[in-house]
């Protein structure tokens, strides 16, 4: 029981995460476009001052977990929308309210990623790089220059990534756990806007999957949960992949 802030609960795994936290008798201040305790636009650097600013407020200072699954899937037409949202969107936020889950009890939180991050050699991009320098401005002209919403995507998710792990140390060091879970394709409203879009269709619907059924929402919820709670407390920076063996199927010599 305590207090927990999940951004994009409006909808999918957000919302499927809030609801196992609010089942496990947590409080959640939930941030969104809409339908939220907070609702504010995560894809501009105003509306994350403004998320952090009134979950600081909400929260009186103390936070104890902390889940940020907000996010654009490759469907959506401009390509730097999707990196402000699924990156900065969820830096800007877990850097905003570190102060507050240092004084939460055994403070622990989660990023969703996505197994799509590994499946492109992205690694030394500019566009990657601009991410994890903070410079949102270059890495959207790089990312609309490109007119790939793919890149963007998958880009993007690489990006969080490493920026979870990059801050093992200060995290540790603060006790505040920080761990990323990399989803396959999971039954959303964002999985079904993909299915539908021209490009990043149908390398998804031709996906064959091991375990041959899409994930449910709550298959993701369920390991955000355990990720946050006292069983996990020795597990941090790690990157935890819950997508039906859909990675290993597709890169079996690689993790
Ligand atoms: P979803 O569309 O059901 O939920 C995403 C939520 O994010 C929505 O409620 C939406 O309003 C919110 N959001 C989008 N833009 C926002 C903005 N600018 N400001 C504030 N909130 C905003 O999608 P989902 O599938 O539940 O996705 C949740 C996370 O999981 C995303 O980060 C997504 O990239 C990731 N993911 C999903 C899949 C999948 O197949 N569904 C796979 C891998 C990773």
């Amino acid at each position: 029981m305590g207090t927990a802030l999940v951004t994009g609960s409006a909808s999918g795994i957000g919302a499927a995460v809030r609801k196992r936290l609010e089942s496990q008798g947590d409080r959640v201040i939930g941030v969104d476009l809409r339908d939220a305790e907070i609702c504010c636009d995560l894809s501009t650097s105003k509306g994350r001052e403004e998320a952090v600013r009134e979950a600081l407020e909400r929260c009186d200072g103390t936070l104890d977990r902390l889940v940020t699954c907000a996010g654009l899937g490759p469907a959506t037409k401009r390509a730097s929308l999707i990196s402000s949202v699924n990156y900065f969107g969820a830096v800007d936020v877990f850097d905003g309210l570190l102060p507050a889950l240092t004084q939460g009890a055994a403070a622990a939180s989660v990023a969703i990623v996505s197994n799509s991050a590994q499946m492109a050699p992205l690694d030394d991009t500019p566009f990657v790089q601009a991410l994890l320098d903070g410079d949102e401005a270059k890495a959207s002209r790089i990312i609309d220059d490109m007119d790939s919403p793919i890149v963007a995507y998958m880009g993007s998710k690489h990006a969080l990534g490493r920026a979870i792990r990059r801050r093992v140390r200060l995290w540790g060091t603060a006790r505040v756990r920080l761990n990323g879970v990399a989803p396959g394709p999971v039954d959303t409203p964002l999985l079904k806007a993909s299915l539908e879009d021209p490009i990043a269709g149908p390398p998804i619907a031709n996906a064959d999957l091991p375990l041959g059924r899409l994930g449910r929402p709550d298959d993701i919820a369920a390991l955000v949960s355990f990720l946050l709670g006292a069983e996990a407390s020795w597990i941090h920076g790690s990157i935890f992949f819950v997508d039906g063996g859909n990675d290993a199927d597709i890169r079996p010599d690689r993790y």
